[in-house]
This record gives structure tokens, sequence and C-alpha cells, in this order.
């Protein structure tokens, strides 16, 4: 089997024409390093869970994305983010929800899905149950960055003002995720956001919600979702591909471009990344951008901001 691996950085990309050429350079290398961390693992045979973990963690540790450090704000000023990750080969899933500590909520979901006996944990029952799985948590300071205040601020006043909505997608939203496929076969799916900048408290998007923004199983595909999680969730995103498969048998390709197009007129604008159980990952998106890359059997890493080709 050969093995590969995608991931995106969201898509609350910047636009291309305020988007300068080292700021550019800056999201091809930090989306580099992750899928370089992802392909270390595929490379020595390791499984596709492993690799989805270790580039999720790469891009939350990064500021540049929207997930842990250099996540979102919610309208009340302070943080909640949602994680989740799946296992394709016995559609094993954890996730959390609305959560502000772990260094690395998709280690959060992990723990969730390997030690909890649940599949869906929120909040400070979440967060307790963490803590005692020993996982590493972090003051509000560490996820705090100056950009996404900015964002909140502006978002703020624009409502006490009641002007229009006219912020970039980058001011907006974003989330990071990952897909892969093992030499096994086996197949992995993980995503991590802070949701949508102003959000309300205690709202929750598709990101945790398996089948919605994230989903994996082998005799399918992997799915990891970025955009606005409602259209998502009310079109169950991710599951709906892997059902066209099952029982319509369209192809990985047709199935996610014609979600992705069709969820356009539901509200969901965004994309997502996907593979299947043989050829290279698919990430259509209906956006302006969406940060992506892969790396194929080749190893060779391709990565891509808005509609131009892969670098
Ligand atoms: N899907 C995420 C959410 O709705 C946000 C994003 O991907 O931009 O929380």
């Amino acid at each position: 089997m050969q093995a590969t691996i995608a991931i995106h950085g969201g898509a609350g990309t910047i636009p291309a024409a305020a988007l300068d050429a080292d700021a550019a350079a800056g999201y091809h290398a930090a989306l580099r390093d992750a899928l370089d961390a992802g392909w270390r693992v595929l490379a020595r045979g390791g499984p596709a869970l492993d690799a989805v973990t270790d580039a999720v963690i790469k891009l939350e540790n990064d500021p540049l994305f929207n997930a842990a450090r250099g996540a979102v704000f919610t309208a009340a000023r302070t943080l909640e983010m949602d994680a989740a990750v799946m296992c394709g080969r016995d559609r094993s899933a954890g996730a959390v929800a609305g959560i502000c500590g772990p260094r690395n909520p998709i280690l959060g979901a992990r723990a969730v899905m390997e030690h909890s006996g649940t599949v869906l944990m929120m909040g400070a029952g979440a967060e307790a149950y963490l803590r005692s799985q020993g996982l590493e948590f972090m003051p509000p300071e560490y996820f705090t960055t100056q950009r996404r205040l900015d964002a909140l601020n502006l978002e703020l006043a624009r409502r006490v003002a009641g002007a229009p909505d006219v912020r970039s997608d980058a001011d907006r939203h974003g989330t990071v995720g990952a897909v892969a496929r093992d030499i096994f076969g086996d197949l992995a799916a993980g995503t991590s956001t802070g949701g949508i900048t102003a959000k309300r408290p205690g709202r929750v998007g598709d990101t945790p919600v398996i089948g919605a923004g994230t989903y994996a199983d082998n005799t399918t595909c992997a799915v990891s979702t970025t955009g606005t999680g409602e259209g998502f969730i009310r079109f169950t995103a991710a599951a709906e591909i892997a059902a066209r498969m099952r029982y319509a048998k369209q192809s990985l390709e047709q199935a996610a471009n014609d979600v992705v197009a069709e969820l356009l007129t539901h509200g969901g604008d965004g994309g997502l990344i996907a593979i299947g159980s043989a050829g290279l990952p698919v990430m259509p998106f209906n956006s302006s951008g969406m940060y992506r890359g892969y790396v194929g059997p080749d190893g060779v890493v391709h990565t891509a901001i808005h509609r131009e080709g892969f670098r």
C-alpha cells in the first residue's frame, strides 16, 4: 500500500492581494514543517493515526493558524477550542469541544478516544479528565496572539456600530487538519480549531462532530474540513462524501468536489482534504483559498494557498 498525507491550515486565508512574498513564504514553510512531521511517521512504516497527530501538533503550535496557539477568541474574550481524531480501521474516534488548557487539543481528542470509553467530551469535565491523563496544560496567555485580539476587537466594534461585515476570511475563522493513509492501508483524520472569531460562548463548530468536520473509514475515505462549521454540520459533510462513495459508487474526487460545491449553497463556505484507499489526496474548496499541502508516495512535499499550482 502506498502511504500519503495531506494537511490544511484552514480556509481562513489572507486574500492573495494582501499576502506579500515573505508572509506567503512563512505559511509555505509552516505547512512544509507539518507535512515533514507527518511524513516521517509514514515513511518509517508508522500508523496513519500517529502521522495525522504529529502533523496537527505542528500546526497547533504555530501561531499562524487558528488552533491552540493563535486560536481566535469568543465574543466573551475567552478561548474555546475543538478537536477530533478518527481511525479508519475500526472507526474509533475521540473529540473535545469548548476546552482551553491542553497545549495540544488534538492530544486531548486522542486521549478521549484511547482511554475515556467515550467519543466526545466538553468543557470543564473534559479539561479535568485531560489533566488526570497527564496532558500538558498552558495558561491562556500561551494561546493568545495580538492578531487574534485585534480581529476580535474589530468585530465587536463592528457589531456595536451595526456596520456591514467586510472582514476577510483570515479575520473570521480557520482550522488545521490532516488525513493520512499508512503502508497498511489504514486511514486516519484529525482536525483542531479555535472556531469562529467572536463566536457565541458555548458554540461548537463542525470540527469535533464526527461525520461533519472529521471522519475516517478504511472502506471509503478520511476527511478533515474547514469553513463555516454550521453548514458542514447541517450537511454532515464528511460522512456525506463517504456515503456517496459507498452507495452511489462515486470516486473520492467526484464525491468531494460535489459536496464542497453543494455546501456553498447551504452556507458552508470553505473546503476539505480527503484521501481514499488508493491514489493521491483531494483538496477541494469553495473559498478564495485554503492553506494546504500533501506528500504523495514519492515523498515530495507540495504546498499551496490560493488557486495557484502547488509549490
Ligand atoms: N470549521 C471551523 C468552525 O466552524 C472554522 C474553520 O474551519 O474556519 O469552528
